[in-house]
């Protein structure tokens, strides 16, 4: 039997590879650029290139490709095969260094926010030589960031790579501080937990909601729920097995650390977990995890479905982003340390994630904002839109400490000045730790469990990265001038408590009273997306990715057109679905059916048998045949009104405040149809078929 050990990372072009099919030369040179960022001279690229296309082609491989992250949350790529004619009409398998370094897609379909004209429209895709190359379909695929030639970002990769740069060189300030002259550069790293739904494929087909939405649109709730918590970490059925034995394989030959599968609370849906890695390396495993999921799938004649909310009352699907912060020697900043100096650093970073997440929680809410996301927070389920810090009762109370001066007394501990005490130990990733966090400390990581399933990683942790090295910059400035190191960071770690306490709520955030409560501290509740985006162009946002490199002021002004344009079209794709298949498909069923009823009623009668049942059911479908319709009608002309707005923070407001409640109000009469006709009758497969169907 084949072991995992022989083929994990066998698809992968990896530092074994490289090592066992460079010239040592050529070897140390890239590392360098891997390491330093330093460029690749272009004679070390053709050395690299031709060994690339080499294995490449012993695994089969027949093309390349520059793999992207466009601004669509999707990834791109454009094959081109390694063939090149010789005079003598045969060919030779080639690939060049500069076609390593830079690819010129034709990208004028790509969203770009008015960042490029068409006309120019010729961007350019760049080697993130960070980024494993690796294998897939034949295909070798490297991953790539995409630029404007103005050298505007126009995807995910460049402004998460420049986010990495912005806080690698504060917190490496902030480690000079300490005395530490060993690290070189500090990473961000990240493990994201992706939770997916299984259907089965040939009920998926029938269903045109989940082909153009990704959710229902329609669907009443079948008898049984999640309410008897039976799903989660529930033994897994055979046919999702299968489905998850034949996703770790493709994975592990990928170099993906996929390690932890379980079911998930509602029915049918399932999670996976991989062991963290490098941020901009995460953000690339876990799009190909993706997409993984999606296709091996269908080999099982299932469907993957990555939508945050595709079924109405049972969870929706979330990604829990743990991040952390470690240098290139091995040492994780967010990790208690167990001497007073080690302490105090960690406490150091610990209050600047703190800071970071209280002064930019409209950002940290913007990163994770999508149509999709919206049914989830704030629903009884997600984190609150409220973004809040959960801490735990520990440290919790070491923060009390320092802030009132008090010494802490815990079990033959005690602790009161930093830099001088030891921390009590913390508790580590406690399984009854609060689940109803958006952002929770879970003992040497923050994990923020409100991105959606299908969104890409990198908004949050771009976000993360900008603000947490914008604290660490704040406090390099002031500590570097100290003349009292110990006493000013004492003071300083102090005032960063009291200044921004508020962000922090250990209690229940699903409870009511914690809107009221939140509101009263004074922080934000941006309940969808159409509230939350205008903050992104706020001065203080706009100044936070400027002053760290990450965007440019006209980049961000981009993204913000792509948001919103992304809001209203997929809230206008939801929209034209559901006409579709009310006036095509669910009114005509329903008519049919009442002729039925009807038909039945007047045989009945004749016979002089009771038709009660009968009439009754035709009075309720023809009443509610009638509402359908007049919903409908209502819906499509809201609609017509789209065309009537000229700015696009209007039309987005539109959507949300008069589409979907209108659409909302449509689905509770078909709804309410769905559970009193016959199944058969029905055009469309039932929740308990697509949430219980898959054995
Ligand atoms: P949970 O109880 O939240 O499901 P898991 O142990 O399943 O926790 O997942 C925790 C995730 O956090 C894993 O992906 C793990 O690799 C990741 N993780 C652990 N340490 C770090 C770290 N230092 N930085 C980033 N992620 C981390
Ligand atoms: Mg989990």
């Amino acid at each position: 039997m084949k072991q995992v050990t022989d083929y994990f990372g066998s698809m992968v072009f990896d530092d074994k590879v490289m090592k066992s099919r460079l010239s040592s030369d050529v070897y140390k040179s890239l590392k360098k650029t891997i390491q330093d960022g330093k460029e690749l001279d272009i004679s070390v690229a053709n050395s690299v290139a031709t060994a690339m296309k080499d294995w490449a082609i012993s695994l089969g491989a027949t093309h390349y490709t520059h793999w992207f992250q466009p601004m669509t949350g999707a990834t791109a790529e454009k094959h081109d095969s390694f063939i090149s004619p010789e005079a003598d009409g045969s060919i030779i398998m080639e690939f060049k260094g500069k076609e390593l370094i830079k690819g010129e897609p034709d990208a004028s379909s790509f969203p770009s926010g008015g960042l490029r004209a068409t006309c120019e429209a010729r961007g350019y895709t760049a080697w993130d030589p960070t980024s494993y190359a690796f294998i897939k379909d034949k295909t070798l695929c490297i991953p790539t960031a995409f630029c404007s030639y103005g050298g505007e970002a126009l995807d995910k990769k460049t402004p998460l790579l420049r986010s990495m740069q912005a806080i690698n060189k504060q917190a490496l300030r902030i480690l000079k501080l300490f005395g530490n002259t060993t690290a070189t550069s500090v990473k961000t790293t990240v493990g994201p937990e992706q939770e997916y739904f299984l259907v089965d494929k040939s009920l998926f087909d029938q269903r045109k909601d989940l082909i153009y939405t990704g959710r229902t649109l329609f669907g009443a709730p079948a008898p049984k729920g999640q309410e008897l918590e039976d799903h989660y970490f529930g033994v897994i059925k055979p046919r999702v097995q299968a489905f998850m034995n034949d996703l770790n394989e493709e994975l592990w030959k990928l170099g993906i650390l996929a390690k932890t599968e379980h079911n998930e609370v509602a029915p049918a849906q399932h999670e996976l977990a991989p062991i963290f890695a490098t941020t901009n390396i995460a953000a690339d495993h876990n799009q190909i995890t993706m997409e993984m999921m999606q296709k091996i799938a269908k080999r099982h004649d299932l469907v993957c479905l990555l939508h945050e909310k595709p079924f109405k009352g049972v969870n929706g699907s979330g990604k829990h982003n743990n991040w952390s912060l470690s240098t290139n020697t091995g040492l994780n900043l967010l990790e208690p340390g167990d001497t007073p100096i080690s302490n105090a650093q960690f406490l150091l970073f610990l209050v600047a994630v703190i800071k970071a997440v209280d002064e930019y929680q409209d950002l940290l809410r913007i990163s994770v904002a999508s149509a999709g996301n919206d049914f989830r927070l704030g629903a009884n389920e997600a984190p609150p839109a409220i973004i809040s810090i959960f801490l735990g009762s520990e440290l919790q109370d070491v923060l009390d400490s320092i802030e009132t001066g008090v010494a802490l007394k815990t079990k033959g501990a005690s602790f009161l000045k930093i830099g001088a005490d030891v921390l009590p130990s913390l508790p580590k990733d406690s399984t009854d730790r609060n689940r109803t966090s958006p952002f929770a400390f879970t003992g040497n990581k923050f994990e923020f469990r409100a991105l959606g399933s299908a969104d890409s990683i990198s908004c949050a942790n771009i976000t993360l990265n900008s603000s947490v090295a914008e604290s660490l910059k704040e406090f390099a400035d002031i500590l570097e001038k100290s003349k009292d190191f110990e006493n000013d960071l004492h003071n300083l770690i102090k005032k960063t408590i009291v200044e921004h306490k508020r962000i922090i709520f250990n209690g229940n955030g699903y409870d009511e009273s914690w809107v009221g409560e939140a509101a009263k501290r004074g922080l934000l509740n941006l309940k969808s997306t159409p509230e939350a985006l205008p903050y992104y162009l706020h001065d203080k946002n706009v100044k936070l990715f400027t002053t760290h490199g990450v965007y440019t002021k006209e980049e961000i002004k981009a993204r913000y057109e792509i948001a919103q344009e992304h809001y209203t079209k997929i809230v206008n794709i939801e929209a034209l679905t559901a006409l579709d298949m009310v006036k095509k498909d669910i009114l005509p069923a329903l008519s049919k059916y009442s002729k039925e009823l009807a038909d039945t009623v007047v045989v009945k009668k004749s016979l002089g048998v009771d038709v009660e049942y009968e009439q009754s059911i035709l009075t309720k479908v023809s009443e509610g045949l009638k509402k359908a319709y007049e919903e409908a009608s209502d819906l499509e002309k809201t609609l017509d009104k789209k065309d009537s707005f000229t700015k696009i923070e209007e039309l987005s407001l539109f959507y949300k405040d008069e589409v979907l409640p209108k659409m909302a109000s449509l689905r509770d009469v078909v709804d309410g149809l769905e559970v009193i006709v016959d199944e058969k009758a029905w055009p469309y497969p039932s929740y308990g078929k697509l949430l219980f169907g898959v054995r």
